[in-house]
């Protein structure tokens, strides 16, 4: 079996699980092997919905997320006999799956842009240098791939339902998880927004997101920001853009007062079409940007608002 991490926000499949579900299924055809889901949760899980994408669904409520809980969920899963496991790659993904792997014994190909099975092995390719490079990678079976977010048609449900299988999960030296403050979730989710605003230094303070917020309200997408105003605590660092925050591919990027470090870039660069503003002419944002406008961020910013309303 080819076996896919059902990620899910206790209500509903994330948007990276369709996308990975889509690679598991080119490979257990390549394999003529069925496709298996793990659906592990804290509490509740959307059971339903994934028995419609998988052929047997494996599933385990493991309390409160800890990375040895769930890479014990996934690898008693796994041990059904997973030729390949497949996840969505998030920030997560990242801190169990190596676990997974290195129980396997097996090849860990993270954040893939596409993958196939070539001759028994899996063949894949990713960016590396902070996007600059793509690079070919190849892993033999049993294999553990993560898929990058934006890459991959969704799944379709198969119009079966799927057996449920409830897993026993050993027991893990783990983490106690003594308190838990959830990050306050408005509007649409960063990673998955077709429209993101970013308000960068230039924003000049907080009280200026204001608008950025207005704007991307309007276009129905998601707020984001650059490093150095998350660390001046302008914004949470969950709306943070780059290197050392969240990928994002949208149709449209708005940057605004944002310089465009390499390590922002690295984030956002492979959004469909960029629209920079800076009063900065020699900005490298603009090196980048399909649209660019030259001028103050507190003149232009609520002129667009106005435009958009006016559409
Ligand atoms: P600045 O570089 O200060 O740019 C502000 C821009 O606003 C300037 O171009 C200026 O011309 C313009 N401006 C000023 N006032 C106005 C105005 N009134 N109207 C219009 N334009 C105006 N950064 C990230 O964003 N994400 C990351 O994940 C990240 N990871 C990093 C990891 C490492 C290891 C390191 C070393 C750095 C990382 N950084 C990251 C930081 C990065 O190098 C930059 O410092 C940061 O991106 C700069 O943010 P900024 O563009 O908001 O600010």
């Amino acid at each position: 079996m080819v076996l896919v991490v059902l990620d899910h926000d206790g209500n509903k499949l994330r948007k990276g699980t369709l996308e990975a579900l889509t690679r598991a299924r080119r490979l257990a055809e390549g394999l003529g092997e069925k496709v298996a889901g793990v659906l592990l949760a804290e509490e509740g899980a959307p059971l339903e919905e994934a028995r419609k994408y998988v052929d047997i669904l494996y599933t385990a409520t493991l309390g409160p997320y800890t990375a040895e809980r769930w890479a014990a969920g996934v690898l008693a899963a796994a041990k059904e006999g997973a030729k390949a496991v497949v996840a969505p790659s998030s920030r997560q993904s990242r801190t169990y799956l190596g676990r997974v792997a290195y129980a396997l014994k097996a090849g860990l190909l993270e954040d893939t842009l596409d993958s196939s099975l070539e001759g028994g092995e899996v063949h894949a390719t990713r960016y590396a240098y902070l996007n600059r490079v793509t690079q070919r990678v190849k892993a033999p079976l049993p294999v553990v791939l993560t898929v990058k977010p934006n890459t991959t048609p969704l799944a379709e449900p198969l119009g079966t339902s799927a057996e449920v299988v409830p897993l026993s999960v050993p027991q893990v030296p783990t983490v106690e998880v003594l308190e838990r403050v959830a990050e306050e979730k408005k509007g649409v989710s960063l990673t998955e927004a077709n429209v993101v605003v970013t308000g960068g230094r230039g924003m000049g303070g907080p009280e200026a997101f204001k608008l950025v917020e207005e704007l991307a309200a309007l276009l129905g997408g998601a707020v984001g920001a650059t490093r150095a105003v998350v660390d001046a605590g302008w914004r949470p660092y969950g709306e943070q853009v780059g290197q050392t925050g969240k990928t994002v591919q949208p149709t449209l990027y708005i940057a605004l007062g944002v310089s465009g470090a390499v390590q922002h870039l690295a984030g956002m660069n492979k959004s469909k079409y960029i629209v920079a503003v800076n009063k900065d002419p020699e900005a490298p944002i603009f090196k980048h940007a399909d649209y660019g406008i030259v001028g103050d961020v507190h003149q232009v910013l609520p002129a667009l608002i106005e435009a958009v309303k006016k559409l």
